[in-house]
C-alpha cells in the first residue's frame, strides 16, 4: 500500500467515544449513574395494576473530580452515558486529537520532535530515550554518540503515534517506522548526523561537557557488569531454546551486547520487538535487521518486505512477537524506563519462555491465572461468580485482545423486562425461567439482561460478534457467559487448527457465535501459520486431551488409575457435579530410562478448588475426583500435555528439559481428596429435612415398589444412581433394576457403586434383594427404546427440572405412549416452596447466588409452582389414559405452600401391556450390566 493511500486509512477509523475520551483522561476518577426515568406520557394510560410493557428511559450523571453533567434522556443506558460523556468534553473544551491530525502534520511533529529529543534539555530529562542517548555517550570508537534508531522506534511512545499517524501500517512493522524516522532526520541534517549504512543518529555538534558530566557521575558508582538472564531462540527449529546470562556492564551500551550476541557488530542493526506478555514488564525479542532488507534503497520497497529473507523464518518467536522475524532471537527483559536513569533488568528464564507462549492462547491464560498449567483446564460451563475460580472470563478475553493487538473487547448488555406469568394461565414451553415472582419485588417485573460481544481488530474491523441466546438475572453473568463462549471457540479453533469450513461454521452455531472469516483470518495470519506449525515442533501435541477424553467417555478408567485407602478411608462424602472439591495434588514427570524410573516435581498444589461438571481440570482428573470420596487419594497415570505447560510449570525447566530427552516419559499425578461443598440445593435440603429430601424421595418410592409388588423398575435420570444404590439396601420384590442418564460422569460414578454394593452382596451371601439383573443405559430420556418397555414402576425425581419445557412434554408423552410403565413417579422442586428454603438454609456467603438464581440449582431450566406441576401432569394423564395422583415430600400436602417435593404418581388405567413389536428401537448405549449370577459381567464394571 502506498502513503497516497493513508489517508483514507485514517479517516477509515471511527473516532474514539466520548465515554473512551473521558476514561483516557479521568480513568477510575470517572464515575457513571445511569437512572431509570419514568415517561408520564406513556405511563397514563395504563390502569394500576395492569402490567404493560413500557419502554424503559434513562439518564445518567456523569460526575468527574471537578464537576458533573447531566446526560439527554435515552432509550438505552449506553446511550445516556455517552451522551454524558459527550457533554463533559464540551465543558473539558478537549478535542478528540490524535484523529484529525493529518498525515502532514504528524510528518511536521514527527520532525520537530526529534529535534527536541537532541537537544541539551532532553538529555537531562528522565525518559527511556533521554536514557539511552546518555548511554550512547559511553560508546566507544566509530559509535560514540550514536543513537540506533530502532531505539528511537521502540521505546519513544510519541514518534510511535505520529509514525502511525503518518502511515496506518507502520504500527505493525518497526521498518517503517525506522525509515520514516530517518526520513524525519534527513530534515535535521544541519543538526544531525544521519548514519545510513547504521541506522544510527548523532548530534552534529557534541553536548557541552557541563550537560554530561554531571550526569557521567551519577552513574559511576555502577562499576560491576551485572549478570542479565536472557533467552536465546534460534531460528532453526532442531536447535533449542536456550538460557544465557549477558553481563551488562556501565561501560557498555546494552544494546551492543545484545547485538553481540546475536553476531552483530553494534546495536545499529538491532530490531526491538512491542513488549511481550504482560504490560508492565519490558520483555521484548531483539533480532538483527534482515539482510536481504535494504532500507534506505527506495521507500516504496517496503511493502513486500516480507518477501526474500536470508535468514531463516523464526517460527517461535514469531509466534510469540506475532510479528514476522527472521533469524535467531534474544528474549529479555532490559531497559530503561520511565521511573529511574538505571537500566532495569528481570530475569528471563526457560519458564518465563514457556508461559509467555502458554499465554498466547485462552486456555493457556486461564491456566496462568490458576497457577496450575498441567492440571486446569479452561472451563467450559460458566455457573456462578462464586463457583468460578481463577480468572474470568471477561479479563481472559481482554489478556487474549492485548496479546493479539485487537481493540478491547465490546460487551453490549440489554435489559429485558418480562412479565410474569400468571399462574394457572401458563402455556408450556413458554420462556424459560418462567416462574412467578416471589421475592415480592415492588414490580412484579423479571428482568433480565443478554449480552451481545464483539471482537474488534485494531482498525475496528468486526471479526467475532457473539450473541447468547439465554438471558440471565444479573448482567454481570451475561457478559462472562458471552465471554466465555467466545474463550470456548477460540480454544477449539486453536486445538484444531485443520478444522473443517462445516466444523467452524457447527461449532460457531453452538456458541451461537459468528465469524468474519476474512477479517479473522486476516488479523491471525501469522499467530495461526505459525502456531501450527510451532505445534509440530514441540515435544507432544494438543491431541492428548482428546484421546484422554475418549478414554474417559469409554468409562473405563482402566489401569491409568490407582486408587488407594478406599478401606480404610471411604468417609462415604463423595462429589457430583455442581459441588466445589477441593483436593491436594502433585504432577511428576516420570522418566523411564534403562528400567529404572526418575521422578521430577512439576507441579503441585496443597488446596486446589474447581466446580465439578464443568471441565476445570483435565478430563481424566474430573471422572477420577467422581469416583472418590474425601480422605481418598488416586494416581494417575497420564500422557505429556503440550510441552509449554509442562516446561512453564516446572521450576526448573532446564533438568526437565533434559529429562524429556532422554526416554520414555508419562505425567503421575497424585491427588487426595480434601473437601467436598456440595450445592445450594442439596445444602439447603440437607438443614430444613430430616432425613434429608432425597433420602425421602428414595422411601416415597420404596413405598409404592412395596405396595405393588414391582419386580421391574427403571429409573429416568438415574444420575449418580442414588436411588438404585439405596434401593439396594432395603428387601424388596424388584428384580430388575435400569437407570437410564445423560451424563457419562453420572454414569460412571452409578456403575462404581451399584458394582461394590451388588458384588459385596453376593461375597457375603446376605443379600437382602433379589435383584437379578442391573444396567446402566447412556441416553436421552426423550427417547425411545424398546427395552424398556412394560416396566412395573417408572421413577423419574428431580429431573425434568433439568430438561427445557418442551423437553419435560417430549418425556412425558414418550414414557406414557410408548414405555408405559404400570406406574411412572416423577418428582420436581416445588417453587412456591423456596422462600423457606431459602431462609432455612442460606449462609451469608451463599446471598450472591441467590441472587443470581431464583432456583434452588443453577442447572434447573425451570421450576414450577404446584398449579403448573398439575396442569403438566393432568394433562399428560389424560392424553394416555393413565390416572394421576398429586403428592410429595417434606412439608405438608395441606398446609401452605404444599410439599417441597411435589410428586405426581401415574397409573396405568387399562392393563393392557402393548408391546409395540413394530417399534424395535435401540437408542440407548448400555455401558454397563450385570447379571447377578453370571461371573463373566464381574469385570464390566468400572
Ligand atoms: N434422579 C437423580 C438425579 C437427579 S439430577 C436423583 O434424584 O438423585 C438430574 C439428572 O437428570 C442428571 O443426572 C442429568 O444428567 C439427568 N438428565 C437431564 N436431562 C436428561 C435427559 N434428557 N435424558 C436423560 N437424563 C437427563
Ligand atoms: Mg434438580
Amino acid at each position: 500500500m502506498g502513503t497516497q493511500n493513508s489517508s483514507v486509512i485514517v479517516s477509515k477509523k471511527p473516532p474514539p467515544t466520548p465515554k473512551s475520551i473521558i476514561n483516557q483522561r479521568f480513568g477510575a476518577k470517572a464515575t457513571y449513574k445511569v437512572e431509570e426515568v419514568q415517561d408520564c406520557s406513556q405511563n397514563g394510560s395504563a390502569g394500576l395494576g395492569i402490567l404493560q410493557k413500557v419502554p424503559s428511559l434513562y439518564s445518567c450523571t456523569l460526575e468527574l473530580p471537578e464537576f458533573s453533567v447531566l446526560s439527554d434522556i435515552c432509550k438505552r443506558k449506553k446511550d445516556a452515558e455517552q451522551s454524558a460523556a459527550e457533554k463533559a468534553i464540551e465543558k473539558l473544551g478537549i478535542h478528540p486529537k490524535e484523529d484529525n491530525i493529518t498525515p502532514e502534520k504528524a510528518w511536521d511533529q514527527l520532525v520537530s520532535w526529534l529535534s527536541v529529543l537532541f537537544s541539551n534539555e532532553f538529555l537531562s530529562s528522565v525518559h527511556p530515550v533521554s536514557c539511552h542517548l546518555r548511554a550512547a555517550l559511553h560508546r566507544k570508537g566509530d559509535f560514540h554518540g550514536f543513537l540506533p534508531v530502532s531505539a528511537i522506534a521502540a521505546y519513544d511512545a510519541k514518534v510511535c503515534s505520529l509514525c502511525k499517524c503518518i502511515q496506518p501500517e507502520a504500527a505493525s512493522s518497526l521498518l517503517l517506522a525506522i525509515e520514516q524516522i530517518i526520513r524525519a532526520a534527513e530534515k535535521l541534517s544541519d543538526s544531525l548526523i544521519l548514519c545510513e549504512d547504521h541506522l544510527s543518529l548523532k548530534r552534529l555538534n557534541a553536548y557541552s561537557p557541563e550537560i554530561v558530566l554531571p550526569l557521567s557521575k551519577s552513574e559511576a558508582s555502577m562499576v560491576e557488569s551485572i549478570p542479565v538472564q536472557v533467552i536465546r531462540v534460534p531460528s532453526s527449529v532442531k536447535k533449542d531454546v536456550e538460557p544465557l546470562t549477558l553481563n551488562v556492564s556501565f561501560n557498555d551500551y546494552y544494546l551492543d551486547v545484545i547485538a553481540h550476541e546475536l553476531g552483530l557488530r553494534d546495536a545499529s542493526k538491532l530490531l526491538i520487538s512491542r513488549p511481550i506478555g504482560r504490560a508492565s514488564s519490558d520483555t521484548r525479542l531483539y533480532y538483527s535487521v534482515s539482510n536481504a532488507i535494504t532500507l534506505c534503497q527506495s521507500s516504496e520497497s517496503h511493502s513486500n518486505q516480507t518477501g526474500v529473507c536470508e535468514n531463516e523464518f523464526n517460527v517461535r518467536a514469531s509466534y510469540l512477537s506475532g510479528q514476522e522475524i527472521c533469524g535467531d532471537v534474544i528474549l529479555a527483559s532490559l531497559g530503561y524506563t520511565w521511573r529511574s536513569i538505571d537500566l532495569c533488568h528481570e530475569a528471563v528464564s526457560l519458564r518465563t519462555y514457556y508461559r509467555l507462549l502458554a499465554k498466547k492462547i485462552p486456555r493457556g491464560i486461564y491456566k496462568l491465572s490458576r497457577e496450575a498449567l498441567v492440571a486446569a483446564e479452561l472451563p467450559t460451563m460458566f455457573t456462578t461468580r462464586s463457583n468460578w475460580k481463577g480468572s474470568f472470563p471477561k479479563e481472559i478475553l481482554s489478556v487474549f485482545c492485548r496479546q493479539h493487538r485487537l481493540s478491547e473487547p465490546v460487551f453490549l448488555c440489554n435489559s429485558l423486562e418480562s412479565q410474569p406469568v400468571l399462574q394457572g394461565s401458563t402455556g408450556l414451553g413458554g420462556a424459560k425461567r418462567n416462574g412467578s415472582d416471589l421475592d415480592g419485588a415492588s414490580t412484579g417485573q423479571i428482568v433480565s439482561y443478554k449480552c451481545v460481544l464483539k471482537i474488534l481488530s485494531k482498525h475496528h474491523d468486526l471479526i467475532i460478534q457473539c450473541s447468547p441466546k439465554e438471558s440471565f438475572k444479573k448482567e454481570a453473568d451475561a457478559i462472562e457467559t458471552s465471554a466465555l463462549k467466545v474463550l470456548s471457540w477460540l480454544t477449539l479453533f486453536f486445538d484444531t487448527l485443520d478444522m473443517s469450513a462445516e466444523a467452524v461454521t457447527s461449532a460457531s452455531k453452538d456458541l451461537d457465535i459468528l465469524i468474519y472469516p476474512e477479517q479473522f483470518l486476516k488479523e491471525f495470519r501469522i499467530c495461526l501459520s505459525t502456531h501450527h506449525q510451532f505445534q509440530s515442533i514441540g515435544a507432544t501435541s494438543h491431541s492428548f486431551l482428546a484421546c484422554e477424553y475418549m478414554h474417559q467417555q469409554n468409562n473405563k478408567l482402566g489401569d491409568n488409575v490407582c486408587f488407594s485407602k478406599i478401606d480404610d478411608q471411604d468417609s462415604g462424602v463423595t462429589p457430583s457435579t455442581g459441588c466445589i472439591v477441593c483436593l491436594s495434588y502433585n504432577i511428576a514427570l516420570v522418566v523411564v530410562v534403562e528400567g529404572k524410573s526418575i521422578k521430577e516435581l512439576i507441579e503441585s498444589s496443597k488446596e486446589f478448588d474447581f466446580e465439578v461438571g464443568c471441565g476445570a481440570v483435565f478430563p481424566l482428573l474430573e471422572a477420577v475426583v467422581l469416583q472418590m470420596s474425601i480422605g481418598q487419594s488416586a494416581s494417575i497415570k497420564m500422557e505429556l500435555p503440550p510441552e509449554e505447560y509442562i516446561l512453564g510449570a516446572a521450576v526448573n525447566s532446564a533438568t526437565i528439559v533434559t529429562l524429556l530427552s532422554t526416554g520414555s516419559c508419562f505425567l503421575e499425578c497424585h491427588i487426595t481428596l480434601l473437601q467436598v461443598t456440595v450445592p445450594l440445593e442439596d445444602r439447603m435440603e440437607q438443614a430444613l429435612f430430616k432425613p434429608p429430601l432425597s433420602k425421602q424421595r428414595v422411601e416415597y418410592a420404596l413405598q409404592h415398589i412395596r405396595q405393588s409388588c414391582a419386580t421391574s423398575l427403571v429409573d429416568f435420570g438415574c444420575g449418580s444412581g442414588s436411588l438404585l444404590d439405596s434401593l439396594l439396601d432395603y428387601t424388596s420384590s424388584l428384580e430388575r433394576i435400569v437407570g437410564v442418564d445423560l451424563s457419562r460422569k453420572g454414569l460412571a460414578r452409578a456403575a462404581k457403586v451399584i458394582h461394590q454394593k451388588l458384588s459385596a452382596n453376593i461375597d457375603t451371601k446376605l443379600s437382602s434383594n433379589k435383584v437379578k439383573y442391573a444396567a446402566l443405559f447412556y441416553g436421552s430420556i426423550t427417547n425411545f427404546d424398546s427395552r424398556l418397555c412394560g416396566f412395573d414402576i417408572a421413577t423419574c425425581l428431580e429431573v425434568i427440572e433439568h430438561m427445557e419445557e418442551d423437553e419435560a412434554c417430549i418425556f412425558g408423552d414418550v414414557v406414557l405412549d410408548s414405555f408405559r410403565p404400570s406406574i411412572l413417579i416423577v418428582s420436581t422442586p416445588n417453587y412456591e416452596y423456596n422462600p423457606i428454603l431459602q431462609r432455612s438454609a442460606l449462609r451469608s456467603e451463599d446471598e450472591e447466588d441467590r441472587e443470581t438464581c431464583k432456583f434452588r440449582n443453577h442447572d434447573h431450566k425451570f421450576e414450577w409452582t404446584r398449579e403448573q406441576f398439575c396442569h403438566w401432569a393432568t394433562d399428560l394423564a389424560k392424553r394416555h389414559k393413565y390416572g394421576v395422583e398429586f403428592s410429595g415430600v417434606g412439608g405438608e400436602a395441606d398446609k401452605e405452600p404444599g410439599f417441597a417435593s411435589q410428586i405426581a404418581v401415574f397409573t396405568k388405567k387399562d392393563d393392557t401391556t402393548i408391546l409395540k413389536t413394530e417399534d424395535v428401537a435401540e437408542d440407548y448405549e448400555v455401558v454397563w450390566e450385570w447379571n447377578g449370577l453370571d461371573d463373566t459381567n464381574l469385570g464390566s464394571a468400572v
